[in-house]
């Protein structure tokens, strides 16, 4: 009997110990520092997920942590910077724009490197998120849904402005110019802010393979992506709305 009792709390503690730990990964990073802005970074994939491989081996899941990383470096002494994982692990979908929300962060990075889209091999694509069509909304104005549907459409023009000004700054480093387009992106769909993916590329390109593979590049990339968003977190889009709109224009 005091054996099974034994047995019995070990196994309550081991529970507790992962879930603990479940919640520290979810929420992983520096505390909040209410003065400044704060970013998530998503690492995509993750875990066993390990998105698109390259012919030489390359992981989708362990160039984008990598980036990430580098771009966690780069704006950690300004900013509030949080990573959605910060090692080998996988992350729910829905969980990854929650982090997002839980943090009330001013931006949202979706990393990617190919495998999900069509596109041309070696261009960066940067997407913003296309809602999905086919809701009504509620008659009543106050209720939840239509103030989502508000809150979302807000977000939905900063996204644009947002990935403007993320084309520029990667244009910056030379080599062809970013795309821009829209894709119903579940990654994006759930977060309340401004929001983008960025798809530095085919990783299952030998080209864009090597590419990644060099540090020098992965840094660049990351200097560029930082750069970004540092012109974003400068407009006081929550201040002045009506000017930020002017950001979203085509240049
Ligand atoms: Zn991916």
């Amino acid at each position: 009997m005091i054996k099974t009792n034994r047995f019995l709390v070990f196994f309550i503690f081991i529970y507790f110990i992962i879930l603990a730990n479940s919640f520290t990964i979810c929420y992983a990073g520096e505390p909040i520092d209410k003065a400044l802005k704060t970013v998530v970074i998503d690492p995509g994939h993750g875990g066993r997920d390990i998105g698109a491989k390259g012919p030489q081996g390359s992981l989708e899941k362990d160039v984008c942590l990598e980036l990430a990383q580098h771009i966690f470096s780069y704006l950690k002494s300004e900013y509030n910077v949080i990573l959605t994982r910060s090692a080998d692990y996988a992350v729910e979908i829905r969980d990854r724009a929650a982090i997002a929300n839980h943090y009330k962060a001013d931006a949202f990075i979706s990393l990617h490197t190919g495998g999900s889209f069509q596109h041309s091999a070696s261009r960066i694509v940067i997407y913003t998120c296309k809602p999905g069509s086919g809701q009504t909304a509620p008659a009543d104005p106050n209720s939840p849904r239509v103030m989502w549907n508000q809150l979302h459409s807000r977000s939905a023009m900063l996204s644009r402005g947002f990935a403007e000004l993320m084309k520029k700054a990667i244009s910056d480093i030379g080599g062809a110019p970013p795309k821009i387009r829209k894709a119903p992106l579940r990654v994006l769909q759930g977060a309340s802010m401004p929001s983008i993916l960025i798809e530095t590329g085919h990783l299952t390109h030998l080209d864009t393979e090597n590419t990644l593979a060099s540090q020098d590049r992965l840094r660049a990339y990351a200097r560029a992506i930082a750069n970004g968003l540092e012109s974003f977190l400068a407009i006081d889009t929550g201040a002045n709305f009506s000017s930020a709109k002017g950001i979203g224009a085509k240049k």
